[in-house]
């Protein structure tokens, strides 16, 4: 390993078999490879749950909730904590373990993500003996309690764009809630959650409270969603798999399921938007950041004619400084793509959208390291509603802008028929940045930055539109894995029947 290099990706151990009732269930097939996506080598092979698997791992969570509900709330908050205590403990084996086989830089994974894994169990271990119910007194002889319940066992399923952290945004209010999961992480990133899941164990949480099963969407993740056993389905991915997820859970089993899916969200800029370089600064990480692979990256450039060229010209040159390489190298500034297929999905929208008719300000060519395939960041100028690339969510490093000449007409831009995740403004007057908040329609509105910061976990998240349903983090974030039973409590000494019965 040379000093250019945080670890040795081919020294990286990677578990075996899937995560059940605190032990590893090693069903014996290995059936799929999971490549590195940094320099295209198969790491290693994992199992793929089929039915009886995933049946293994649902009894197992039922087990576990019973378990985990008998528990003082306070005292499933103090599991948790010390949840939290062993991620920072474990911070180096748990970045290494994301970034071997995603597009997560090591440098990011172990500066932001696992400590905001932490961070987050904490949060919402702070909940789990604040979720109060209510009572109220009808007349001297009626008490009425509305009591919050768990669902019981929740099916958790997640993309590979981050892994670990997507998957503790629902996994950690969900058992705050007193609920138990099944988790089926992204199949070409399957090793990080696992990692966690065996940390809840060493913490104290009782066995099959955190479950994780490997496999295909259409194999695994089918046998989840539909399994009698899973009360709640909550889902991070893209729109398309959502709505199938909506059709076999939701409408087939009438099974509620919280849906964060695709966005394709804006950065308004006026003319009036104060320091360009600062404003530059932000475009470019918002579309940079992890490669574009980020649902609200800012993939819509909404910008005032007056100061578009000179905007522009200041994102191309910070994109032409991004340095690609592969996750495990301190130097690199723009990772991988996390396959090949989404790979030759980005150039193919991208020509698309040219042959449209948008004009390429910088980028457009792919490039390969080893075997791995990387994408540099790419401008395309004067896209119109309804080309390719103002339509289709890219998930890649591609920003699409339009420009306005009129202030009038920016939010009419911005605001997209499909999606709805977030949204940015940039300008310094404030009845033009209030009336963009309120006009803008999307589930999040930043004014004067773009981007979410560990704070803001105190606050919901979630899309309008097509970008989904059921808000995550925040009191929204946990109210979602409860439901409230009412309770009538008769205290007369001879209860009344109800209207038209008899004494
Ligand atoms: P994907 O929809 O292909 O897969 C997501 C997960 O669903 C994977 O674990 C996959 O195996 C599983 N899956 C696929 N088909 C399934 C099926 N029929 N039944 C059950 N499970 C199934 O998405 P992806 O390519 O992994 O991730 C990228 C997408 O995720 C992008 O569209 C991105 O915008 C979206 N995303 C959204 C958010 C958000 O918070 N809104 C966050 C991150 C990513």
């Amino acid at each position: 390993m040379d000093r250019l290099t945080h670890f040795d990706p081919a020294e990286v151990a990677v578990p075996s078999g899937h995560w059940v009732g605190g032990r590893e269930l090693d069903d014996g097939v290995a059936a799929l490879d999971v490549t590195r996506p940094s320099d295209g080598t198969v790491h290693a092979r994992v199992m793929e749950a089929g039915a009886g698997v995933v049946r293994a791992a649902v009894a197992s969570a039922l087990a576990g909730q019973q378990a985990w509900a008998k528990l003082r709330p306070r005292e499933r908050a103090q599991r948790m904590r010390r949840w939290a205590d062993l991620v920072d403990r474990d911070r180096d084996r748990l970045a290494r373990l994301e970034a071997v086989v995603s597009s997560r830089c090591f440098h990011e994974a172990r500066g932001a993500d696992v400590p905001a894994v932490a961070e987050w169990l904490r949060f919402y271990a702070e909940y789990a003996d604040k979720l109060e119910g209510q009572v109220t007194a009808s007349g001297d002889d009626r008490l009425s309690l509305v009591l919050r319940e768990p669902y019981g066992v929740v099916g958790v399923i997640t993309p590979w764009n981050f892994p670990l952290f997507l998957a503790t945004w629902k996994l950690a209010p969900a058992i705050a809630a007193g609920n138990a999961v099944v988790v089926k992480a992204s199949e070409l990133t399957p090793w990080s959650v696992q990692a966690l899941a065996q940390l809840a164990t060493e913490a104290g949480l009782p066995d099959g409270v955190i479950n994780v099963v490997h496999g295909t969407g259409p194999v695994t993740g089918q046998a989840l969603v539909k399994d009698p056993d899973v009360a709640y389905v909550t889902f991070t991915g893209s729109t398309a798999t959502g709505a199938r997820i909506m059709a076999d859970a939701a409408a087939a089993n009438i099974k509620p399921v919280a849906l964060e899916l695709g966005g394709k969200s804006a950065t308004v800029v006026h003319a009036d938007c104060g320091e360009l370089d600062l404003v530059a600064d932000h475009v470019t990480w918002s579309i940079t950041r992890n490669a574009g692979q980020l649902c609200y990256a800012g993939s819509r450039l909404v910008v005032d004619e007056r100061v578009a060229d000179d905007l522009l010209a200041r994102i191309a040159s910070r994109m032409r400084e991004l340095v690609a390489g592969p996750t495990w190298s301190p130097g690199t500034s723009m990772p991988p793509i996390i396959s090949e297929r989404q790979w030759r999905r980005i150039d193919e929208l991208v020509r698309r959208t040219v042959d449209e008719g948008a004009s390429l300000v910088c980028g457009g060519q792919p490039s390969r390291q080893q075997a791995g395939c990387y994408y540099p960041g790419t401008i395309l100028d004067r896209v119109q509603p309804g080309m390719t690339g103002h339509r289709e969510e890219i998930f890649g490093p591609v920003l699409a802008v339009q420009r306005f000449g009129a202030p009038e007409d920016a939010l009419k831009l911005a605001n997209h028929p499909v999606y709805g995740l977030s949204a940015a403004v940039f300008t310094r007057d404030v009845n033009t940045a209030l009336h963009a908040a309120r006009g803008l329609k999307a589930g999040t509105v930043w004014v004067n930055r773009w981007g979410r910061t560990p704070e803001m976990m105190t606050s919901p998240f979630g899309g309008y539109g097509q970008s989904g349903f059921g808000k995550e983090s925040g009191r929204a974030g946990i109210e979602n894995f409860l439901r409230s039973k009412s309770v009538w409590i008769d205290l007369a000494d001879k209860a009344e029947m109800s209207q038209g019965g008899r004494r």
